[in-house]
This record gives structure tokens, C-alpha cells and sequence, in this order.
């Protein structure tokens, strides 16, 4: 079976981390739709949102997850991706789904733990656990509601991809 692999979560979540050594562990390869969709338009998330407004990444996001989609593949998608239903049934019609599910606090303290990661603009301007709180209460069904799988993402990386693994295993049997 080699449908590709959807990894989906807020930001922080380990999408990019779990994504890169699941990928080694199943001999896929990985690729993540924000640095894909920033190479293809040689500019920055802040920058194409500044642009073109948060519509205009969010039409380039679609259209980088279409052009990804590939068997044999972890794809890291944006925080962001399940807000568009069209985004949320691609996914699901193309491969696994796995949200990576992490408490606010654990989110947070990882966001400012590592400011320098955090190069997308914040989307409220406000206190990194305000916003990480306000967005996953929006975006915490959406997620549901497009996994195949939901994980828990505040173990250690090896052990999320360990639970991945057996999600998919159980479910192949
Ligand atoms: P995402 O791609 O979902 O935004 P990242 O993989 O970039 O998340 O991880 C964000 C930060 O949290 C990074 O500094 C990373 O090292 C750390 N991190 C990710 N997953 C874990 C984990 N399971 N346990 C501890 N730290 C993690
Ligand atoms: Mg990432």
C-alpha cells in the first residue's frame, strides 16, 4: 500500500519532524506544502499573504496540495489546510489522513520555544497562547472531521510515528 500519507495539526503540532522520520521509516519521501508552494512562488508565506491576502495563499495552497499528491509520499500540510472543505475531501480521497492532536500548552511552549520558526504571520496579533488556544477551537473539528486517524502528538517524535505506523497497520488488516 502506497497511498500517500497526509499529516495534518496546528502549527507546532510536529508535522514537519514527524513527517520527516516517518517518511525514513516507511522509505517515502516527504515533502511539506509550505515550503513547496514558497519555492514555487519564490516568496515567503508573510510575503504572498501581504500580496495577495490570506484568499490568495489559501488558492495556492489547493493548488500545491493537488500538484504534491503522489503514492510513496509523507505530505506536511499547512495549519491551515483544513479550513477549505475541497482541501479536507482531496485528502481523504487521496491517501491517509493523520492528525497530529497536541494540547494548547504543549503547542505553545514549543511556538516560543522556537520563535525563529514562527516566520508566518500570527493571525490575531495576539499572545501565542491565546491565538494557539483561539485557533485550535475553530480548527480542532475540521481536523477531526478530515482524519483518518487521530495521534497523539505530545509524545516524543519516534513514538507518534510508532502510533501512526499502527494505526495504519490495524488498518490494512
Ligand atoms: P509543524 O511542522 O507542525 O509546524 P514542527 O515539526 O516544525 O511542527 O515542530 C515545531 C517545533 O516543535 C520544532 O522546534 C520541533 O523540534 C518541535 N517538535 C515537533 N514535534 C515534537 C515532538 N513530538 N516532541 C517534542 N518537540 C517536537
Ligand atoms: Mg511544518
Amino acid at each position: 500500500m502506497t497511498l500517500p500519507i497526509f499529516l495534518i495539526g496546528a502549527r507546532g503540532c510536529g508535522k514537519t519532524t514527524v513527517g520527516r522520520a516517518l517518511a525514513l521509516s516507511q522509505g517515502f519521501q516527504f515533502i511539506d506544502t509550505d515550503s513547496w508552494l514558497q519555492e514555487e512562488a519564490q516568496q515567503t508565506v508573510a510575503q504572498i499573504v501581504e500580496q495577495e491576502g490570506w484568499a490568495g495563499f489559501r488558492a495556492r495552497e489547493t493548488a500545491a496540495l493537488e500538484a504534491v499528491t503522489e503514492p510513496a509520499l509523507v505530505i506536511a500540510t499547512g495549519g491551515g489546510i483544513i479550513l477549505s472543505d475541497y482541501n479536507r475531501r482531496f485528502m481523504r480521497e487521496h491517501g491517509r489522513v493523520i492528525y497530529l492532536c497536541a494540547p494548547v500548552d504543549v503547542l505553545a511552549g514549543r511556538l516560543e520555544a522556537f520563535p525563529q520558526e514562527g516566520l508566518r504571520p500570527t493571525l490575531t496579533g495576539k499572545p501565542i497562547s491565546e491565538e494557539v488556544s483561539e485557533v485550535l477551537a475553530t480548527r480542532d473539528a475540521l481536523y477531526r472531521d478530515a482524519a483518518h486517524f487521530v495521534v497523539d502528538a505530545a509524545q516524543p517524535p519516534l513514538a507518534v510515528v510508532a502510533e501512526i505506523e499502527a494505526a495504519l497497520r490495524l488498518a490494512r488488516a
